[in-house]
């Protein structure tokens, strides 16, 4: 019997799985690629069966010591070299991050249910608008990209790459481009930026030791080798990490963008140049966007096996044009909330047909990438938009999530005066005791200097408490979608909209009085900042270990259903990333895990733990 999840993602399955023995080496993190699955790579709770696992309430004792992620922490495992100590070399380089496309909803039939609402969200699926044999001319592209969004390609403008050439006009698909070894199975910008992208990729790599250890202990292992992966993400240096890792593992790898703005052509150069196929740029149209995924996996003599997908939208071009090859793709690993909400849908409606790995879900994506990139950029973001000094400030932050709990963390910390706002009593309840100010909205307006959203919902602030705000006041959105702010309500006559810098609106009123909006009211970090390479590498780690898993599962293990990532894994993903800090992890003794009913090597808690 195994147990049951309770919490997030409630209909998500989560089988008890047991990583494979880790014997621990002298001088790195066990990953425990010594069998194909990883699946198998921690012995099971006293040697049973991985596939017939025990309540951690039920289990024997744990198989002896230095065994499993833990025993990967010990003192001999600390000597890994510490990624904080490999100094970034070149400060300037940035990277940008952009992640989940939208919430457009598809329905059982696949249609789309709901409006679109960022960037990616804009984007329809191709077989309702046009098809690739009916391609716009150039003009058309461009113009099709403008209205997707008047503004969104410099809302992402500080992803640019600086090797773009904003004279080179051809678009990638006319372009004959072939890499120094003569393959041209790729399309990106311009293969000539590799070497730029190839120097942001070694850059990524020192804040992504888990990876880096994957791929180290890959020498010896192959535990995706056969595994075709047809990947669809965002194309940033981190993914160009995780891609590489995929190839050391074994795995084939054909890529495409998930974001049409998202992709840093220098970094898809590079990969191109090194022999992955990449079909990806910077400010693709919407036609672009399926033509770059349809070459991923439209190929002959190349089918996928496994599917890595960031939004769904991978997937559901398979399931339209090409279900067939469902016949041969073994699992799907979604990282997005969209994603994951679609293939729960097409599971509720009995069309999934492969099991999927809901990643969004696992702790060590929720906890780490909410909280902590959001403590990290809202800061970066803010400063650099509006080089405020944030000491005495008075801030109000919607919504003590996550992401909120992160941002009022930051601008404690730097003596802002931070007031919140919440809906749920319970999170209403520890803003409270993290010694924060609870208000309506309303009763601050007037006197705040900046109000942050983070909510998920729409509509916080509305054009009343715009008109209420004070001169100079910021307004900006740390939530998924552009519509926590009303944004359109400023859009009237009276209202005159000033561009000061990239990403900077002035909304003047008529008396003079100016508010401050910030990337018209689009994710603040995403668009205006970088986001921590090291939080991407606990996603990307994360990822990595799922496909590993489904790939090498044996038949039965998982059904055609959505399935957390193991407890175990997401606890070894952790395990991977605490060198880095030369933390030193305490062992159960034999007595107190027998006390408290658990494996020595974990799970340490069960799967309705909330962290
Ligand atoms: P969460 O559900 O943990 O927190 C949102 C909070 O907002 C909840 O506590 C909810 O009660 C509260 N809320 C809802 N409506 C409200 C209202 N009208 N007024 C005040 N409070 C309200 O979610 P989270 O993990 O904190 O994520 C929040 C948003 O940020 C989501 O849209 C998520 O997709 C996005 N997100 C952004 C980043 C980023 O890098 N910027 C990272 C992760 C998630």
């Amino acid at each position: 019997m195994s147990v049951q999840v309770v919490s997030a993602a409630a209909a998500a399955k989560v089988p008890e799985v047991d990583l494979k023995d880790l014997s621990p080496s002298e001088a790195e993190p066990q990953l425990g690629l010594t069998t194909a699955s990883v699946g198998a790579m921690v012995p099971p709770a006293g040697g049973g069966d991985p596939e017939a696992p025990a309540p951690a309430a039920e289990r024997p004792p744990a198989p002896g010591p230095g065994s499993g992620p833990a025993a990967a922490l010990s003192p001999a495992a600390g000597k890994v070299p510490q990624a904080s100590a490999m100094k970034r070399s070149d400060p300037h380089h940035q990277h940008q991050r952009h992640r989940d496309g939208g919430e457009a909803l598809v329905s059982p039939d696949g249609t789309v249910t709901e409006a679109p609402r960022t960037v990616k969200k804009q984007i329809q699926f191709a077989d309702q608008k046009q098809e690739f044999n009916k391609r716009p001319t150039k003009i058309g592209r461009r113009s099709l990209s403008r209205s997707i969004s008047q503004s969104s390609t410099d809302s992402y403008s500080s992803a640019a790459s600086y090797t773009d050439s904003s004279d080179d006009e051809t678009s990638p698909r006319d372009k004959q481009q072939k890499n120094s070894k003569g393959s041209s199975d790729f399309c990106v910008k311009n293969i000539k930026q590799a070497e730029f992208g190839r120097r942001e990729i070694e850059i990524a790599e020192q804040e992504m030791p888990a990876l880096m250890a994957l791929r180290k202990r890959a020498q010896g292992e192959k535990p995706l080798a056969g595994a075709k992966i047809v990947g669809c993400t965002h194309i940033t240096a981190q993914t160009a990490v995780l891609m590489e890792t995929l190839g050391a593992l074994g795995a084939q790898c054909r890529w495409a963008a998930c974001n049409i703005y998202s992709t840093l052509n220098e970094v898809a150069a590079a990969l191109a140049e090194s022999g992955f196929p990449v079909f990806a740029w910077k400010g693709e149209s919407e036609d672009d966007f399926w033509w770059c995924i349809d070459r991923c996996v439209n190929v002959e003599g190349w089918q996928p096996n496994m599917i890595l997908d960031d939004g769904g939208d991978l997937t559901h071009w398979i399931y339209k044009k090409y279900p067939n090859m469902f016949k041969k793709i073994k699992g799907i690993v979604e990282e997005s909330v969209t994603g994951v909400h679609r293939l729960y849908q097409l599971s509720k409606a009995g069309k999934l047909c492969v099991p999927a790995m809901n990643v969004n879900d696992s702790v060590t994506k929720q906890k780490f990438d909410n909280l902590y990139c959001c403590r990290e950029s809202i800061l970066d973001g803010l400063k650099r938009t509006t080089d405020m000094m944030f000491g005495g400030k008075q801030v109000v932050v919607c919504g003590y999530g996550e992401v909120g709990k992160g941002c009022c963390a930051a601008l404690k910390a730097m003596g802002s005066i931070v007031y919140v706002t919440e809906i749920d009593p319970i999170c209403a309840l520890q803003a409270c005791m993290d010694g924060f100010r609870l208000v309506k909205l309303n009763e601050v307006i007037r006197q705040v200097d900046i109000v942050i959203t983070c909510t998920g919902n729409k509509n916080v602030v509305t054009r009343e408490h715009l008109d209420r705000m004070k001169n100079s006041c910021i307004v900006c959105n740390m939530g998924h979608s552009n519509t926590e702010i009303d944004v359109a309500s400023l859009r009237t006559p009276e209202l005159t909209w000033e561009r000061v810098r990239s990403q900077v609106d002035h909304v003047i009123w008529p008396d003079g009085k100016r508010i401050v909006l910030l990337a018209e009211g689009r994710l603040l970090n995403l668009s205006c900042s970088t986001v921590p390479t090291f939080v991407l590498s606990i996603t990307a780690t994360t990822q990595a270990l799922a496909l590993i898993e489904l790939y090498n599962a044996p038949e039965g293990r998982y059904k055609q259903d959505v399935y957390l990532l193991p407890k175990k894994m997401d606890e070894y993903v952790a395990s991977l990333h605490l060198p880095t800090f030369d933390a030193h992890l305490t062992e159960l003794t034999d007595e107190q895990a027998k006390y408290l009913g658990l494996n020595k090597n974990g799970p340490f808690k069960p799967n309705y733990y909330r962290y």
